[in-house]
């Protein structure tokens, strides 16, 4: 098992935007992290004012205050950094010379393109430099199937997708295939190297904001712990699905 800085909890920094309505970004991140026997530091990129169905407004915090959250964050030594929303270059840029500079710590990013309701939350400009830049830095990442195709740039099916952003990033790729049907919700991981594996659980019927910020988070908690990739995946997508399980068997006794 790999070292953490602490003997008592490892620290995560969590890199995202606010969600006002508490059911993505930094607001999920930091609910699912409190279970996991982590210290949290936070740089927040964005705020944005959404409902579960609509996003009123985003407000892109200035780069001078994120280079100096995250200065702050790294005044002490970190175990694992997990990235969700960045909104502009400017930010993805500030977060890529930072992580150059921790090539040892373990980074999972969710590559967040837009909110489920659609509203664009990295403007178009900094996709460039998160696919080419920053992804090449992660030790995971986590695109849903439409983040992938956009990411790739063409379309391919789950595993081929999962396989060719592991040898264009040379870093892990857990393609989610959650929104999918069938009876089972199915992601691939793949690794440089290394043949997809399928992470399987039962698909639930409950439909949750935030899962995939939720996973990101538990993926980087697993790996501050010491975790190797595929266990932090595994364990993490299990521990969604039982989140999922809880959600559906409140709506079932309402
Ligand atoms: N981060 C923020 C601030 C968001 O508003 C959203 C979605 O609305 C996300 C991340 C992505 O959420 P999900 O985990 O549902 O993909």
């Amino acid at each position: 098992m790999a070292k953490t800085n602490s003997v008592a909890r490892p620290r995560v920094l969590v890199i995202a935007g606010s969600d006002s309505s508490g059911g993505a970004g930094m607001q999920r991140d930091l609910a699912v992290l409190a279970g996991q026997q982590v210290r949290v530091a936070c740089v927040v990129t964005a705020i944005t004012a959404q409902s579960d169905s609509k996003v009123r407004s985003v407000h892109s915090v200035p780069a001078t205050s994120i280079a100096d959250q995250l200065a702050s964050a790294l005044e002490e030594p970190i175990d694992a950094i997990k990235i969700g929303m960045l909104s502009t270059r400017e930010c993805v840029q500030i977060i890529t010379e930072s992580l150059r500079e921790l090539p040892s710590v373990p980074v999972v990013i969710d590559p967040v393109l837009a909110s489920s309701s659609g509203r664009a939350l990295l403007q178009t400009d900094a996709l460039d430099a998160l696919r080419d830049e920053l992804c090449p830095l992660a030790t995971v990442v986590t695109p849903n199937l439409a983040e992938a195709e956009i990411l790739l740039g063409e379309k391919h099916e789950q595993a081929m997708q999962a396989e060719r952003l592991a040898a264009q990033f040379g870093c892990a790729v857990l393609v989610k295939g959650g929104h999918g049907s069938g009876k089972f919700a199915i992601d691939v991981l793949a690794q440089p190297g290394h043949p997809a594996i399928a992470l399987s659980t039962p698909r639930i019927e409950a439909t949750m904001r935030g899962t995939g910020c939720a996973l990101s988070s538990l993926i980087a908690a697993k790996l501050a712990h010491g975790h190797s990739v595929e266990r932090a995946c595994r364990v993490g997508k299990e521990e969604v699905s039982v989140m999922l399980q809880a959600k559906s068997s409140l709506a079932r006794l309402r």
